[in-house]
């Protein structure tokens, strides 16, 4: 299969798996819903195959491209050059409150999406996850593995770390499944459109995002062991019992509330002494 689309030869360490396929490319759009007026952004346009069809139904649109090339490819578009803002930077190290304020609604929300380098979608969503309160809405294509974890439930093999943290800042909505062939080249996973609403106020009071982290981490990392064991280093199983939790309980089985719970009990716990 060819690595060459649109005359740009593909660059692995830039993610570039270029969608072609019109209709998934219009359902994605369509999921998007770009609409005139918003504070549209996108990360990693590459060779336009979102970028187009949004500039189509609107008259201004950020990207934020990293590879220089494409960057300038975009500044010299036939048709949508002078709709476009042009940011060329790595999107993880852009601070995202400044981007606000240069677009056409500084006052209202971010829209963001985009088709991702796969090798930067997770840290990429945590970065954005800093900023969610300016951020109305997220649609990204991710590996599909990625959005089940993010969108899994307890109980289900999916859910791990990524689904407590992920629904700790937002709502999860898988929107559609993605085949291989839409791409070029094609990527050796199946792929999926993710929608991602940050909450308007935290589903739980938390008084330390990093502790919760921290205790999620643990837990998973020793996913197959009990809590007592894997979450000992924080709570002993008396205090697991203080807190209404089973401490022959796997991580698997715990909500966010639960993890919320034990990371706060930790807190105040160690505030005092
Ligand atoms: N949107 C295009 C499409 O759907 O065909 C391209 C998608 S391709 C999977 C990912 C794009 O992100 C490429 O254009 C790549 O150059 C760009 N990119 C890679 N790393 C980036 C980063 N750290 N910041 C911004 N853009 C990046």
């Amino acid at each position: 299969m060819s690595k060459t689309h649109l005359g740009h030869t593909a660059r692995k360490r830039f993610g570039q798996n270029f969608l072609h396929d019109d209709y998934v490319i219009g359902n994605i759009v369509n999921a998007i819903n770009p609409q005139e007026g918003e504070n549209l952004v996108e990360i990693g346009p590459g060779l336009g195959a979102l970028t187009d069809p949004v500039c189509e139904e609107v008259s201004k649109l950020t990207v934020v491209e990293l590879d220089r090339d494409l960057a300038d490819r975009l500044r010299h578009h036939p048709f949508h050059g002078t709709k476009l803002t042009i940011v060329e930077q790595d999107a993880l190290k852009l601070d995202f409150t400044d981007l606000l304020e240069q677009m056409p609604n500084p006052k209202g929300k971010l829209r963001v999406f985009g088709n991702l380098p796969y090798n930067i979608s997770t840290p990429l969503m945590f970065h954005l996850f800093s900023f969610s309160s300016h951020v109305h809405d997220m649609h990204f294509m991710l590996q599909k593995e990625v959005v089940n974890r993010l969108a899994a439930a307890p109980g289900s093999k999916s859910y791990g770390r990524l689904s407590v943290m992920a629904q700790y800042y937002c709502t999860v909505i898988p929107v559609l499944h993605v085949p291989p062939e839409a791409f070029k080249p094609p990527p050796k996973v199946d792929s999926a459109v993710v929608r991602l609403i940050p909450h308007s106020a935290p589903p739980v009071a938390l008084k330390s995002v990093p502790l919760l982290e921290k205790v999620c981490a643990a837990a998973f990392n020793q996913r197959r062991k009990t809590i007592r064991n894997s979450l000992k280093d924080y709570v002993s199983e008396e205090e697991l019992g203080q807190l209404d939790l089973s401490a022959t309980a796997r991580a698997e089985t715990l909500s966010l509330a639960d993890f919320a719970a034990i990371a706060n009990f930790v807190a105040e716990r160690d505030e005092v002494a």
